[in-house]
């Protein structure tokens, strides 16, 4: 634990109060130091907090006030290069670095750019969204799996209403993308997964996966055929970390002409056995989806609102600043006995 002095606040600025900041599967890469960061940093990019200070430039810009409730989005984007102007501000690189809340040094002034904190510096080029302060803030804070939900299986694939979709990997953001394709009126969604799994498969049942599949059992092959009346899967979305075979199975369980949308970082590690013939005579789609924006945070914050899905039962647990170390090793399933899905960490 360090303690850093809180920023002066200027017309175009804010300081938010962290209520909550959701742990990412990326977060455990960084604690790894498999991850490309500068050290020391304040990790944590799904915050969700109060506005406690604010620019009068700023209150005008995001159209907040002091007091709002906001959830933070993870890139700082420059606001002025190509992709920034194009829209595609996900893949700003106007600052030749990872612009990225979790991922700034401490050494950049003012130091506050990471979730795991008591307090949060909103740089003038942060995103905020606003969301409901009835919400409990470990809730709140699903805003950033449920927004991969959403644009990873519906929005990148154009998943429409009837379409077959397949998700490898049943965490928190392979149950976030059931809920966005029965959003979506998928006709039949599978879920993929080990024995290991066995609670989140039940879970993503429970959420609307019409089936699914544990892979150390089950031919996942056979399973989506008899899904999709030999069709094949019209849309595969994989989210599992480091399963490099996934790669092969979501080329393998894709109809002719689908899309596989790959959403799941390896490692990074190369894929044994890969035939790109494969997606040649296919003629597959093939996506990498990397992040969340504007639009999907948005549908991600009116879902949550909307109290239509039991997202408690996605969210397994609440731990203090001081445990998050504890909180990481349990993401990576590295304490025997428990299953975590989702983890939030409350200053
Ligand atoms: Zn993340
Ligand atoms: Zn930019």
């Amino acid at each position: 634990m360090r303690e850093l002095p809180l920023p002066e606040i200027g017309p175009e600025d804010g300081l938010l109060q962290v209520e909550a900041c959701g742990i990412c599967g990326s977060d455990y890469e960084q604690f790894q130091g498999a991850l490309p960061v500068r050290f020391p940093v304040i990790p944590g990019h799904e915050p969700v907090g109060r506005i406690v200070e604010l620019g009068d430039e700023a209150a005008r810009r995001w159209g907040v006030q002091v007091g709002d409730r906001v959830a933070v989005e993870t890139l700082i984007p420059c606001g002025f290069c190509r992709n920034c102007v194009s829209g595609a501000y996900r893949l700003c690189n106007g600052h030749k670095r990872m612009n990225a809340y979790g991922y700034l040094s401490v050494d950049v002034p003012p130091g506050l750019w990471g979730g795991y904190s008591q307090y949060l510096y909103l740089e003038p080029h942060a995103l905020v969204h606003r969301i409901d302060p009835g919400i409990k803030p470990e809730i709140a804070v699903l805003f950033n799996p449920l927004g991969a939900g959403f644009r990873w299986a519906v929005e990148m694939p154009r998943l429409a209403p009837g379409d077959s979709i397949v998700v490898l990997g049943p965490g928190q953001r392979g149950l976030a993308s059931v809920i966005a394709a029965r959003e979506a009126g998928a006709g039949c969604i599978v879920v993929t997964g080990l024995a290991a799994d066995e609670r989140k498969l039940a879970l993503a049942r429970e959420l609307g996966a019409d089936r699914t599949v544990n892979v150390e059992e089950e031919d996942p092959a056979q399973a989506v055929r008899e899904a999709t009346a030999g069709r094949m899967a019209d849309v595969v979305v994989d989210v599992t970390a480091y399963a490099t075979a996934a790669v092969n199975q979501a080329i393998d369980l894709a109809r002719r002409g689908g899309t596989v949308v790959l959403a799941g970082t390896k490692g990074p590690k190369p894929i044994p056995d890969f035939l790109s013939d494969r997606i040649v005579v296919k003629e597959l789609t093939l996506m990498g989806a990397f992040g969340v924006d504007y639009d999907n945070y948005e549908r991600a914050i009116r879902l949550i609102e909307s109290g239509k899905y039991p997202l408690e039962r996605i969210h397994t647990h609440t731990l203090p600043l001081e445990e998050a170390e504890r909180a990481l090793r349990l993401l990576a399933r590295e304490e025997p006995g428990e299953e975590a899905i989702h983890i939030a960490l409350v200053p």
